[in-house]
């Protein structure tokens, strides 16, 4: 119906905070109710009182087209998979590195064609990247992506090596004796670093490494994470911030629902926290979260705004312009006005925003003891008193041996997702990216179905060219290397037994239970069928 904007071809879809269904185009079919994977789309009869805003902000997007549908995009539209040259003497082989969203949905439209064989590689023994390990427990909605993805491993010509390091267990140059093409959808796993003083000190640490740590990931379940102190602040204020300052206040009852790794919630029963302050170098108009998760925070969590901050948004509110961020500053100009932070302790943990604060310096000597700013553009100082302080301040690329690497940005350069040689200008043969580590830590999980389709076009244009060189080993001699370099690897059987083991863990009330230790997710692998010789050879 193209009823459904911005579409990947129109304006703002890359940046899109939500998408908006035309109520004229569409005909209540419910087509994209049964296929929204997350069950992100729901008639407005069955919204909750919190999403009822969403009525709203839908009609009024419309009537700026004036009946008319949105203008066509600059934006290159995302193309039709290119048909895949069949050869006689083998398929087009592809590796993945990386088993999140852009690596799942590069698969999916690779093996949307026939005569193409997928093999994804992942450090960890179990898949999915972000959705896992990233998107936060109380949003079961959001991963249930997973349903999606496990649909696309069930494609004939997907084989799964987890548990394999790409670099450390099987090089680059490796990798291209056995496919025509490598591509890298390994995100962007690293931090960005605050420089101030004091963020040495214990009580510091990076939102994205509680996100792992309340989340299972194997190598952050022992994170110290201190919930010892009243108040927790919180550097940038991006959907990362607001996820973990909802988890750190929200009702544990609520949270022993979820995936949610038993450690974290063991902490959240006991911890002492009162108060989470999100602080924002920047004003309320250039608040990094989005609209629908600021409409979720606030209907589930108490959300405060000192008085000199909600100065702050009615001067932004004179000024904006953008209909979706004056939402926001409405939404922030109803939060509760709350006296600058003294009068700690308080019944129900809440969370303050809190504007035009500069961080300068971390407080402490062993450990910390709070957090000093400047007010942004000015020299006064303020401070607050905090036992953890975290930065969310964004991620960042990490480089991969023999590619070449732009620092600053902390992507591979590409083109379209083709990697490109900054030196020579010229494409790196047979090496393509997609996801985070092509375009850098910015999107949704949707953003990258169109990212992965690009790459894909690339990929399949330059095979089809017989710009990829042949890969020299024997179909299936893979499978025995890898045996040999890592006895353990972990298959898809043996992820499918991993996943029935932490669904079962779970029992009636939890999703599932995870596993946080890479020796408990091997042994629940160990007991997957093996599977026999026939079915091996039938697989190639
Ligand atoms: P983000 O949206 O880029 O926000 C980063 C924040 O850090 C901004 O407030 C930024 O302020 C601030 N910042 C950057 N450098 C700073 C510095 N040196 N000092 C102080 N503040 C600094 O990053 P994110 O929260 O990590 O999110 C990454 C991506 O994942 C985003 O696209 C996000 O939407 C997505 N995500 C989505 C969801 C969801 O949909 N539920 C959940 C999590 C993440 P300035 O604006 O002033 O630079």
């Amino acid at each position: 119906m193209n009823c459904i904007h911005p579409s990947p071809d129109e304006p703002g879809f890359a940046t899109a905070e939500m998408l908006f269904i035309d109520p004229a185009a569409c005909v209540d079919c419910g087509a994209c109710i049964t296929a929204c994977p997350v069950g992100a789309i729901k008639p407005d009869t069955k919204l909750t009182e919190a999403q009822l805003p969403f009525i709203e902000l839908n009609a009024s997007f419309y009537p700026k087209y004036e009946g008319k549908l949105p203008p066509t995009s600059k934006l290159a539209p995302v193309p039709d998979a290119p048909a895949v040259d069949q050869r006689p003497y083998g398929p087009l082989r592809v590796a993945i590195v990386g088993s999140g969203p852009a690596a799942m949905y590069a698969a999916d439209e690779l093996l949307t064609q026939r005569g193409v064989r997928v093999n994804v590689f992942e450090k960890l023994p179990t898949p999915y990247g972000l959705v896992r390990a990233g998107v936060a427990p109380d949003h079961q909605s959001t991963k249930g992506v997973t349903r999606l993805f496990d649909q696309i491993t069930r494609r004939r010509g997907l084989d799964f090596y987890l548990n394999v390091e790409v670099g450390r267990d099987i090089t680059h140059a490796e990798l291209l004796e056995h496919h025509h093409a490598v591509l890298y959808a390994v995100g962007a796993p690293n931090d960005k670093r605050l420089d101030i003083e004091g963020m040495e000190l214990p009580g510091t640490g990076t939102a994205t490494e509680v996100v792992a740590w309340y989340n299972g990931h194997p190598e952050f379940s022992h994170l110290p994470v201190d919930l010892s102190h009243e108040r927790v602040v919180i550097i940038g204020n991006g959907n990362v911030a607001l996820d973990v300052a909802r988890i750190l206040t929200t009702d544990p009852d609520a949270l022993a629902r979820t995936d949610i790794s038993d450690h974290a919630l063991a902490a959240l029963r006991d911890s002492k926290v009162r108060e989470v302050v999100i602080a924002a170098r920047r004003g309320p108009i250039h608040s990094a979260f989005t609209l629908p998760e600021l409409i979720g925070l606030t209907a589930t969590c108490d959300v405060v705004l000192d008085a000199a901050d909600h100065e702050l948004v009615r001067r932004d509110l004179e000024t904006v312009t953008e209909a979706l961020t004056r939402h926001k500053l409405e939404i922030l100009a109803k939060l509760a006005v709350d006296s600058p932070p003294t009068r700690l302790p308080i019944s129900k943990p809440r969370i303050r925003l809190a504007y035009e604060l500069t961080p300068t310096r971390v407080l402490g000597s062993d450990n910390v003891t709070g957090i000093e700013f400047t007010v942004t553009g000015t020299d006064e100082v303020r401070q607050l008193d905090a036992g953890l302080v975290l930065t969310s301040i964004g991620y960042h690329g990490k480089a991969i041996r023999g590619l070449p690497f732009d620092d600053a940005a902390g992507v591979v350069p590409n083109d379209e997702g083709r990697v490109i040689d900054p030196a020579t200008g010229n494409p790196v043969l047979g090496s393509y990216v997609a996801g985070w580590i092509k375009r850098g830590p910015t999107g949704f999980i949707g953003t990258n179905k169109s990212c992965a389709a690009h790459t894909v076009d690339r990929l399949v244009t330059d095979y089809n060219a017989s710009r990829l060189t042949e890969p020299t080993a024997k179909a299936g001699a893979l499978h025995q290397l890898m045996r040999d370099r890592r006895p353990d690897v972990v298959d898809m059987a043996g992820w499918r037994a991993i996943d029935a083991a932490e669904i079962d863990r779970g029992g009636a009330g939890r999703p599932r239970d995870k596993f946080i230790d890479v020796s408990d997710m091997l042994t629940a692998a160990a007991g997957a069928p093996k599977p026999t010789l026939r079915q091996r050879l039938f697989s190639w």
